[in-house]
């Protein structure tokens, strides 16, 4: 599933190919269960002759805006993609539709599985809060976080993955700011000291910096993170101890057992 960081790649990929470009046509090749709330032909007729005029990314939540001031909401799922051509023969096997702008060129849209959910939206702030979606995790500021992490019962990763008190952290960026700050992700948020929680939102803002600044690519990550060591038989970069999986919140989760403390 894509996360803030990956998202984040996305949007920075949308900007440089398709802001300012005002779509002639929209072509339709299979927008079953991938459109929301809205038909394939009424999608079309919306878009048609419009321009995009800018984007706004919160969480793993993308909004393409148009200049009549709706948007395209744009959730990837697990597959889902731009891909920018001009040549034909360039077409991406699972396109289910493309935008043809009238300067050449066509952004498909990528999506082999069909998870990915794409909304049209008049109103982008009672769209953000019918979701219920929280503020966006690089833009959340530090007292809130502490705010909202005082005395809650919850395991550290259950919290940071509720995408309603913060948007946009995923399975694996939760489990390497556990890993970089020594704590068990199943422990109580709300029992980490304040400090420790200050440090928690400090140590998250930074590891989504340098992902985002990195452009998600995931062998350029630092070595001595945990990200390229969680498989089967990796073991801790601080300290070679052979790392352990577990479940937590549900999610598959990689800890090393001898530099994260459990606090429960
Ligand atoms: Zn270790």
């Amino acid at each position: 599933m894509p996360e803030l960081p990956e998202v984040n790649a996305k949007k920075n990929h949308f900007d440089q190919v398709a802001l300012h470009q005002k779509i002639e046509a929209v072509d339709l090749i299979d927008t079953s269960y991938i459109l929301k709330e809205i038909s394939g032909p009424a999608f079309a007729e919306k878009l048609t002759g419009r321009t995009f005029t800018g984007s706004y990314r919160r969480g793993k939540y993308f909004f393409a805006e148009m200049d009549n001031g709706d948007h395209v909401l744009f959730h990837f799922g697990m597959s889902g993609r731009f891909r920018y051509y001009d040549d034909p023969a360039d077409q991406p096997k699972y396109e289910r539709f493309a935008f043809d702008f009238e300067e050449g060129g066509r952004l498909g849209f990528d999506c082999p599985r069909k998870l990915a959910r794409i909304h049209y939206v008049e109103d982008l702030d009672a769209f953000i809060a019918k979701k219920n979606l929280g503020e966006d995790a690089l833009v959340l500021k530090e007292a809130d976080f502490l705010e909202m992490a005082k005395g809650r019962k919850g395991t550290i990763k259950g919290f940071l993955l509720n995408q309603k008190y913060l948007a946009g952290m995923g399975n694996l960026y939760v489990d390497e700011v556990c890993w970089q700050q020594g704590i068990h992700p199943a422990s109580v948020i709300g029992l980490l000291s304040e400090e420790e929680q200050r440090a928690m939102f400090q140590n998250m803002q930074a590891i989504l910096q340098k992902a985002v600044a990195l452009d998600a690519v995931y062998p350029d990550y630092p070595e001595e993170w945990l990200w390229n060591h969680r498989d089967k038989g990796g073991t801790c970069p601080k300290d070679g101890t052979e790392l352990q999986r577990d479940k937590v919140a549900g999610r598959s989760t990689y800890y090393c057992p001898q530099c994260q403390e459990l606090r429960s």
